[in-house]
């Protein structure tokens, strides 16, 4: 990257670092469990609600105990259950004409962070009729107040509960964007750990390492508060206790447990300090191929921490100590090296593929172009790279 570009995206990092003090940063209010959705819907006198959730879900049963306990409290609901995988603008779409033609007053995302996504997006687009998604893409272009927002995670992993962001694809140029506004924090997160006891073991693996990547990629950006790291080694501390456990034992309930909150934390770290080039590439990699947003993240999280190189010695080295991956003694490259061999480690013990057969040559070009717009000036990094260095990324983790 030219010196030019580097100290227009330094100086804007330093301008929205200064900035976080005075941003609108709210957390949602925790609920313990689904049941309490009713109680909250019922002292707002809110009647009828929609549900914005995927097949998948209803299928295994995770939307049963919530439906019963609106129902229970006269509280009606509409379903939108066709949230795929990278939700599309035609998809939120569809979830909005539904929330306008059933009178909802208030929204219940139920699931990973599709639904989650979707349901912000599908809210930003109720208060801004006139505004296009495309429109409302990058920092606060929303600034209008969502209808009721219940945010309700059935994986540990996208900590979507806590923060700005929706992203979502455009499907006729396979571009990933995200949409970042204070408004899109939902008001309300439910952390029923039940919910994800049923989460099948790759899903588990995925959802969980993107939750690392959100904490490690918080930390040693440059726009960190105390609060931020503080909530980033909660986390992966407690997801490299937990993981494993959990792909291993899925219905180990303090472990899941665990996982939902180290989720949320991870959540809280990254909505103040933002994520990094991981994020950039892994979402120009499941726009361009489909693939799930979690899977990219755990295979490029090792990868790009080793192309940081010596720039981010200092701070992998503080998280691997306070995390209890590396001891007090080792020196800072050696701690900053088993923090990244047990990334790997953990990777391999949930047979998390090193490469991608998806990728071709000629598609590199375009997907760094994309990570390059994503990433540049928004994302603090620790080492600045434009799309010719952020290719290098891509043949990497081609199989
Ligand atoms: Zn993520």
């Amino acid at each position: 990257m030219n010196l030019f570009k580097k100290f227009y995206c330094r100086t804007f990092q330093i301008f929205m670092r200064a900035a976080i003090p005075f941003m609108p940063y709210r957390q949602p209010e925790i609920l313990q469990s689904v049941n309490d959705v009713a109680t909250v819907l019922k002292n707002k006198r809110i009647d009828k609600v929609l549900i914005v959730t995927d097949a998948g879900v209803v299928k295994c049963g995770l939307t049963d105990g919530l439906k019963e306990s609106l129902k229970e409290n006269a509280i009606a609901f509409a379903v939108y259950d066709r949230t795929m995988p990278n939700p599309t603008i035609d998809a939120v779409e569809c979830a909005r004409e539904l929330y306008l033609k059933e009178n909802c007053r208030a929204i219940i995302a139920l699931g990973g962070g599709s639904a989650m996504d979707l349901a912000k997006a599908c809210g930003a687009r109720i208060v801004r009729p006139k505004k296009s998604l495309i429109k409302m893409g990058g920092l606060l272009h929303v600034r209008k107040k969502l209808p009721p927002l219940f945010a309700i995670p059935t994986t540990a992993g996208t900590g979507s509960e806590t923060t700005i962001a929706a992203v979502i694809t455009d499907a006729s140029t396979h571009r990933k964007y995200a949409i970042n506004d204070f408004s899109l924090i939902p008001h309300y997160a439910v952390l029923d750990y039940k919910l994800t006891l049923g989460l099948p073991s790759t899903l588990t693996a995925y959802t969980g390492m993107d939750a690392m990547t959100h904490a490690v990629e918080a930390y040693i950006g440059r726009s960190t508060t105390r609060k931020t790291r503080a909530k980033a080694i909660q986390a992966v501390k407690l997801i490299n206790e937990n993981i494993l456990t959990c792909y291993n034992e899925p219905t180990n309930a303090e472990a899941r447990k665990n996982m939902l909150f180290a989720s949320h934390y991870a959540g809280i770290a990254f909505t103040i300090s933002y994520v990094g080039y991981v994020h950039a590439v892994a979402h120009s990699l499941s726009g361009m191929y489909g693939l799930g947003h979690g899977l990219t993240n755990a295979v490029l999280l090792p990868v790009v921490l080793q192309t940081y190189g010596k720039k981010v010695q200092k701070k992998l080295s503080k998280l691997a100590k306070a995390c209890g991956i590396a001891s007090a003694e080792d020196k800072k490259a050696q701690a900053a090296e088993k923090f990244i061999a047990r990334i790997y480690e953990l990777n391999a013990a949930m047979n998390v593929p090193k490469s991608f057969e998806e990728i071709k040559d000629e598609d590199i070009p375009k997907m760094a172009k994309f990570a390059n717009m994503e990433g540049n000036p928004l994302y603090p990094v620790p080492l600045l790279m434009n799309a010719k260095q952020l290719e290098k990324i891509y043949y990497k983790v081609k199989a």
